[in-house]
């Protein structure tokens, strides 16, 4: 686990733990978000999480399992997530945003920055789902520093999850979960 959260710029204090795949991983965040909302206001009943339309169906089913309300917004005609969209579909409901880096289905970058900075500003959470780029995005060559950040070097940026069975090339049954 400290070799992964070295390798994406968490604190020394950084946490995670393994997980039995992807999917689990963005469950058990969003299952910690709810948790740590309950805890700190105990008479939130539906907590929201606001999701561009690229995030993988695992937030939605977690919303689902969980007792949160998904709200998923359309992205950019880039298939980016858009955070004018997103900041406009917050309500004092939300605890918390969903970005990928990169999405499945057209494998782009959100742009983690600028929702970092949404986050902190709302005081939210923001889970980087990085299933597929987080043990591949470290090692591209990137000389121009043209990838848009996206790990925890971004302020805002509060848990992600990668894969090891993806590009960790571990066996099937194994993803981590790091918080910031
Ligand atoms: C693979 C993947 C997941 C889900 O992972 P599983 O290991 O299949 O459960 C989530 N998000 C992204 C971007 C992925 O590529």
């Amino acid at each position: 686990m400290g070799i992964l959260l070295n390798l994406l710029g968490a604190p020394p204090d950084g946490g995670g733990n393994m997980t039995s795949g992807g999917t689990e991983s963005i469950l058990l965040a969003v299952k910690t978000y709810r948790d740590q909302a309950h805890a700190r206001n105990p008479e939130l009943a539906l907590p929201q999480l606001v999701a561009p339309e690229s995030a993988h169906p695992a937030f939605f089913k977690a919303a689902h399992y969980f007792g949160l309300e998904a709200v998923s917004v359309p992205v950019d005609s880039g298939f980016r997530a858009d955070p004018r969209v997103m900041a406009r579909a917050m309500t004092k409901r939300t605890i918390l945003l969903a970005a990928s880096a990169p999405s499945f289905p057209q494998g782009v970058l959100d742009p983690i920055p600028r929702l970092g900075a949404l986050a902190l500003e709302r005081g939210v959470g923001l889970h980087v789902d990085a299933c597929l780029g987080g043990l591949s995005l470290p090692f591209l060559p990137d000389p121009g520093r043209k990838l848009t950040p996206w790990d925890f070097l971004v302020p805002g940026v509060s848990s992600i999850s990668a894969d090891l069975h993806k590009y960790g090339y571990a066996a099937m049954g194994a993803s981590a979960l790091l918080f910031r």
